[in-house]
């Protein structure tokens, strides 16, 4: 019975595995929840194929390493779910977050970009599990809370981009923070409520600060080094949350 459920439980974590794939191959590229497309070149691909892991008609070319690091992760943390289960959200509730979580992490990384889509799941999804964990008040003052935060460093970053483009002499088209940043730390506050969403917001910015040195120090030591680049900053920001959510242990 133990193993029949160690068994199913990691079955479930690859289905998500592959859901969080199918989204973030698919989402960006074609916007909506239609037929998969290649992760290489976005070319549809038959649904068969896709369940099938076969290699793209188009390209040839077989899924990208990301798709089999998040088969791994998802598995993994199934796993972890089913000896330990999350004591905030509880199993079926850290399964849909870290689904959600995953998707949002792997479009912004590969796309640096921020869907509507996943955001509005976000919403729903954070709102619920926000409001079962800490109620209704706090959970909105976490939401106001973030976005107010983060509003106010996305204003920040673009003082510092256009001061930084007016003494080069030269337009900056990147910006420091998307205000898909701003939706997103919103929505984590909704799920961390307040002030946990400070504690989350904090880290991110601690994280980001260390992500974007060692980035820097690679870029140079390889010689490939340019002032200005901006680094996906969702990924830190999911990171604070997850601690803050299924790492930390709970205060009786
Ligand atoms: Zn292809």
């Amino acid at each position: 019975m133990q193993f029949l459920s160690l068994a199913a439980t990691i079955i479930l974590g690859l289905v998500l595995g592959f859901l969080t794939n199918y989204f973030a191959d698919t989402l960006p590229a074609t916007g909506r929840l239609g037929k998969p497309v290649c992760g290489h070149c976005h070319e549809n691909l038959a649904v068969r194929d896709y369940l099938l892991l076969k290699p793209c008609g188009t390209c040839g070319k077989l899924r990208p390493v990301r798709f089999w690091i998040v088969f791994t992760v998802y598995a993994v943390a199934a796993v972890l779910f089913w000896t330990n289960p999350p004591q905030r959200v509880g199993v079926w509730g850290g399964l849909i977050l870290i689904a959600y979580f995953g998707t949002v992490f792997v479009i912004d990384l590969e796309h640096k970009l921020i869907l509507r889509s996943t955001s509005a799941a976000g919403m729903l999804i954070c709102g619920f599990l926000g409001w079962k964990m800490h109620g209704a008040k706090e959970t909105f003052l976490g939401a106001l809370g973030g976005f107010c935060i983060m509003l106010v460093l996305y204003y920040l970053g673009m003082l510092f981009t256009r001061f930084l483009s007016r003494k080069r002499d030269e337009p900056i088209d990147e910006v420091a923070l998307g205000f898909g940043d701003v939706i997103l730390s919103f929505i984590l506050g909704l799920l961390l409520g307040w002030p946990g969403i400070t504690a989350g917001l904090v880290f991110a910015v601690l994280a980001g600060g260390l992500g974007s040195g060692i980035y820097i120090l690679v870029n140079k030591l390889t010689k490939e080094y340019k002032s200005f680049t901006a680094i996906p900053y969702a990924p830190f920001l999911l990171l604070g949350a997850t601690i803050l959510i299924f790492v930390l242990p709970v205060t009786p």
